[in-house]
């Protein structure tokens, strides 16, 4: 358990490893700069960790908290700053116990996200990271607008090997989760998931769209646990914080997010900024294209990873 621990930990840090090379340089100048905490020291860090994707309204939080402690604490010395950071960020990127319920109910997940972002690859990690935790598992390829889209999840799921029901290109996405429901009740399945088409340039037709799935789900499989995950691009930065906020005026019950591509960037601290900002919780990352690059969001470690060396990291 705990070569496997440390195992998660090594892909986490290496995936994050873009993100930490940038904040640690940022914080390694600023350690270096200052000797003692005044309101330059603080301007500079806040300027750090905004430049460092973390956003205006975390860093706010973050910037308070901060010197809330190193007043009570009467610390002078800016490097002992570092682990308080590392302690505030923590509590902001706390998800909460039931984050993951549906994994352990009868469950439906609908993947809602835009073209490109990592849905269909993402679709497929957690496929197979439930069916290796001894679920049951079926995919709807309920994005019918690319033939590709299907051919690819059809792909996905042979290498998960887990069952998936699909329908030709333009078929009529409510239809093939009709029959995607059917076959999860016939084979009492765990989970149902479900890929969906992102044509969020156009918000009517998708939130028509989105909404006929739902309506099909709700009368078709009321007792199922739903829950509905929009995935964002991590390296895109501020805009996939501009998209997960489009994606919740669109359809308002989005329970939670995966991050994509975060092995790819630097802009990591973007998970911050959109839990923070958006109050929806990072609930899983990707850190790589093979079907174990999805990790389950941990607060703990990610901010090891991003803040400390590995060494530091696996050690505390
Ligand atoms: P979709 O259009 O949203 O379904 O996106 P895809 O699932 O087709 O993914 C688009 C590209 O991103 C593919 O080349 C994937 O291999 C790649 N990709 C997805 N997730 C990750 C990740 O976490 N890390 C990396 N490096 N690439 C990823």
């Amino acid at each position: 358990m705990e070569t496997e621990k440390k195992g998660l930990f090594h892909r986490l840090a290496s995936g994050l490893s873009k993100t930490r090379k940038s904040i640690a340089s940022g914080f390694d100048s600023l350690f270096s700069l200052y000797s003692e905490i005044d309101s330059d020291f603080y301007d500079e860090l806040e300027e750090t960790l905004i430049m460092d994707d973390i956003g205006v309204k975390a860093t706010s939080q973050i910037m308070d908290d901060l010197k809330k402690k190193v007043s009570a604490q009467k610390i002078t010395d800016p490097s002992e700053c570092r682990k308080l950071l590392i302690e505030s960020i923590r509590t902001q990127m706390q998800v909460g116990e039931t984050a993951y319920e549906f994994e352990n109910r009868t469950s439906v997940v609908l993947i809602i996200g835009v073209n490109g972002v990592g849905k269909t690859t993402s679709v497929g990690k957690l496929a197979g990271k439930l069916k290796d935790s001894g679920k049951t598992v079926i995919l709807a390829a309920a994005d019918t607008y690319r033939a590709a889209a299907g051919e690819q999840l059809a792909e996905w799921a042979r290498r998960a090997d887990v069952p998936m029901i699909g329908g030709q290109e333009g078929a009529d996405p409510a239809a093939i989760v009709y029959d995607a429901v059917a076959s999860a009740k016939a084979h009492h399945a765990d989970v149902l998931i479900c890929d969906t088409a992102g044509r969020l340039h156009n918000k009517k037709n998708l939130m028509q769209e989105l909404h006929k799935i739902s309506t099909v789900i709700e009368r078709e499989y009321p007792e199922a646990y739903r829950e509905t995950l929009v995935v964002l691009d991590g390296t895109t930065g501020q805009n996939a914080l501009e998209q997960a906020r489009q994606f919740k005026e669109t359809v308002p019950d989005i329970t939670g997010i995966i991050l994509t591509k975060l092995d790819g960037t630097a802009k990591g601290g973007i998970a911050v900024a959109i839990q923070s900002e958006m109050g929806i919780p990072v609930k899983y990352i990707g850190v790589g294209e093979s079907i174990d690059d999805l990790q389950k969001f941990d607060p703990d470690a990610f901010v090891r990873a991003l803040f400390l060396t590995e060494e530091e990291g696996e050690s505390c």
